[in-house]
């Protein structure tokens, strides 16, 4: 029993938890100490400086050449004194994760002397060689040339001996090739519109941020055991395993007491986040077995998700240490729950109100109304982008597989928000109305405090919880820049709409609350059809929202056809999120991960059934055939041997067929990888080459069930999801 299963079994059972050791019991103590934050800004630099850098953050004005090599000799100054030694620029690549390079501070002076160096120009811009990340065909290998450039917005900050700088990666001709450049426009379009329309109810409001806590969701297995399944360290899934005995369904894991190696690996991820800034506040245990979250109190947008890359860099990191494995994917085990990634929004003034919270008075909560109802119009109008947004191959696996929201869009309000909708547009507010006590004896209330009233529906990808929309369907592993990119875009052109036409029934010298709420009425009406407070996961919300005319496109590719629609580019070019080349290479480079990620699984789907199941499968038949023959020479008769030759029958049958269709997969493959229209060849990856998957895995999980534990290979789910 030398197999890596065994070993890995073996590892586990000796784990200790390891020591940790945290700075002080008062995280204040040790808060953001890595990070160059406002506080050491202060410290470190002059008077002119400190208020560059700072207009710069609040206005996005422009840092000039003097002020950077400040800034820049500040930061190393810092970093020094804490004893990084390198320094990276920082960015989020359209391959998911993010990407450094490190270069170190030492240059040599020319003269046989070396110096500790780091000018200006080294932090406000680098040309990283970038032609290997994805690019969608916008950078061909004669302009391979990208740069990374500082984004002052969001504080450096030192992991691991290296000063980061989080930048935004754009390609010579500035078209941008990451997450965070497409989601800064958004948010100063955002900003823009939102600020105009508050200054209807308010004067005082001159900026609105967008805020984001991001729930995260994840697997924690032992690494001994992770390291035994190749399916699992190749592509981050379970691409087989029978379903444990038991599962999640005596439903005894959520919120239960959390393993004591889990919350070592727990408070050490806290410690190490705190310490950058990132404000982890919550960790529980999920639905499924060896299942956690944790979530950090809600930053601004920007800030937010790049807390939530660093996060998740930093899971991956502090596990090693606790030899465990983060699993980040969307459905790692199927039969169970998998993860997702909540993204709570709202809209901030720098008053400090939040826009989606109804407050005390009725023009308040007519300003409360006017986000609010925005927010779902925009929704309701670009709901396909929406669903485009957290498309991706591993989420498909999870919406609409009844543990997850559908992959139709819909709103969930709670009874009271719906029900005082519903009298609006039921009630007799119209643009002939001569004053606005008319029109407030015509409204119905909000009622004040949603935050602890609101419902909760669990089924429904974009819920209103009280004071914030929470869209539940980004999946764990996305970077969240692209779902907030589109919400943040839509709503602000939605924003800029309701403006233009609130402007026009003014300017026709209607009343400024009449005309608001005539324009709400008319939106209410408009976008009735995306409100459902029904359970998500049934199969007559399928039917009905098909009666609603609402979408439901089941895979990526499909899914992002939207892209590249008329009506979407019209909105990028409008708004200037991304030009026409620019959503174009994404359609394309997301089209290309879809597919090449199936090719991945499919190759190691091949690989481990020839090369791994039938072996094992193969030994343990002759194992059972030696036993028959032995029985025989000893002259029993077949009723001593019936069982076993029955077993011997079934494992000929499963081996068949996984040995056929697996040959027949890797056929459909080569078809498939002719096809040079990256569209078309991902429709085929789904259609023709992942529809083998189920079949192959149920049999391979029956030969799981046949073959004697000793001679099984890899890991069971049992193993991985419940030894402590
Ligand atoms: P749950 O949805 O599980 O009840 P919480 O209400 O505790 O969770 O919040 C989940 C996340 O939402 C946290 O990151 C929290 O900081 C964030 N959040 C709370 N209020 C807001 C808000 N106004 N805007 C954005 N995020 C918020
Ligand atoms: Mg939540």
């Amino acid at each position: 029993m030398s197999s890596l299963r065994f070993q890995a079994l073996n590892a586990v059972l000796t784990r200790t938890v390891p020591e940790v050791n945290l700075p002080s019991t008062k995280v204040s103590e040790f808060y953001a100490t890595n990070v160059f934050d406002k506080k050491k800004m202060k410290e470190y630099l002059s008077k002119e400086a400190f208020e560059s850098i700072n207009n710069s953050i609040v206005h996005g004005v422009r840092i000039d050449r003097e002020i950077a090599e400040q800034v820049a000799s500040a930061m190393k100054a810092w970093a020094m004194s804490k004893g990084a030694t390198h320094y990276t620029h920082w960015f989020q690549p359209l391959t998911g994760s993010t990407a450094e390079k490190h270069d170190s501070f030492f240059e040599p002076a020319g003269d046989g002397t070396a110096m500790e160096k780091f000018s200006g120009d080294a932090l406000s811009q680098q040309e990283p060689d970038a032609s290997s990340f994805p690019n969608g065909g916008i950078r061909s290998t004669f302009e391979a040339r990208g740069y990374t450039a500082w984004d002052p917005s969001s504080p450096a900050f030192i992991m691991g001996g290296t000063l980061c700088i989080p930048t935004v990666f754009v390609s010579y001709t500035g078209e941008a090739l990451d997450y965070k450049a497409p989601l800064l426009k958004a948010l100063s379009v955002m900003d823009k519109a939102a600020t105009a329309v508050a200054q209807y109810f308010d004067k005082s409001i001159e900026k609105v941020n967008a805020s984001l806590g991001i729930e995260q969701e994840y697997f924690l297995v032992d690494s001994a055991l992770f390291n035994a399944r190749p399916d699992l360290y190749l592509t981050g899934r379970a691409l087989f395993g029978h379903m444990s005995a038991k599962n999640q369904q005596l439903e005894d894991h959520y919120f239960g007491s959390i393993p004591e190696r889990v919350q070592a690996f727990m408070q050490d991820l806290e410690c190490e986040s705190i310490k950058l800034g990132i404000p982890l506040k919550t960790r529980h245990n999920e639905v499924a077995p060896a299942q956690f979250e944790c979530a950090p109190i809600y930053e601004e947008i920007n800030l937010a998700i790049d807390h939530n890359q660093l996060l998740m860099d930093l899971m991956d990191k502090v596990a090693r240490r606790h030899n465990f494995k983060v699993l980040l994917h969307e459905k790692p085990f199927a039969g169970i729950n998998g993860s997702g990634k909540h993204n709570n929004w709202s809209l901030i003034t720098n008053t400090g109100k939040n826009l989606l919270a109804p407050g005390k008075t009725p023009k308040n909560n007519l300003m409360f109304l006017t986000f609010f109802v925005n927010t779902i119009k925009a929704v309701h109008e670009y709901a396909d982008l929406l669903r485009a947004s957290i498309a991706s191959v591993s989420n498909d696996h999870r919406l609409g597989a009844n543990e997850a929201p559908p992959a139709i869009i819909s709103i969930f309000l709670g009874s009271q928000l719906n029900d005082v909708l519903d009298e609006i547009e039921t009630s007799r507010v119209t643009s002939k109305m001569k004053n606005e006590a008319a029109l407030w004896t015509n409204i119905p209330k909000v009622p004040q405090i949603l935050l602890d009233n609101t419902d909760r529906n669990r089924t429904s990808p974009f819920a209103f919880t009280g004071n914030k929309f929470e869209l539940r369907a980004v999946g764990s592993s996305a970077n969240s820049a692209n779902p907030m990119t589109v919400l943040n875009l839509i709503v602000a052109d939605q924003l800029n709409k309701f403006k233009l036409e609130v402007d026009k029934l003014l300017k026709k010298g209607e009343k400024k609350d009449v005309a608001i709420m005539t324009v709400i009425k008319r939106y209410i009406k408009e976008s009735k059809s995306i409100r459902f407070e029904g359970n998500g996961y049934s199969d007559e919300w399928a039917e009905e929202a098909e009666r609603r005319g609402l979408s439901n496109i089941k895979t990526t590719p499909k899914a992002l056809d939207v892209l590249i629609s008329e009506k979407t580019e019209k909105l990028f070019e409008e708004t200037g999120v991304y030009t026409k080349r620019e959503a174009h290479a994404r359609h394309e480079i997301l089209l290309e991960n879809y597919f090449k990620k199936l090719q991945i699984e499919a190759r190691v789907m091949g690989e481990i059934v020839n090369n791994v199941i039938i072996p094992a499968s193969v030994a343990y038949q002759t194992e059972l055939i030696t036993n028959v023959k032995g029985l025989k020479d000893l002259g029993l008769g077949e009723e001593s041997y019936a069982a076993q030759l029955e077993i011997i029958q079934k494992l000929s049958n499963h081996i068949n067929f996984i040995r056929t269709n697996v040959t027949a997969m890797i056929n459909a493959r080569k078809d498939a990888n002719k096809i040079e229209d990256a569209r078309e060849k991902a429709i085929a990856y789904d259609e023709k080459v992942k529809s083998y998957f189920d079949p192959i895995r149920y049999h391979v999980d029956k030969l799981e069930q046949l073959v004697a534990d000793d001679k099984w290979p890899l890991p069971k789910f049992r193993e991985l999801l419940f030894l402590k």
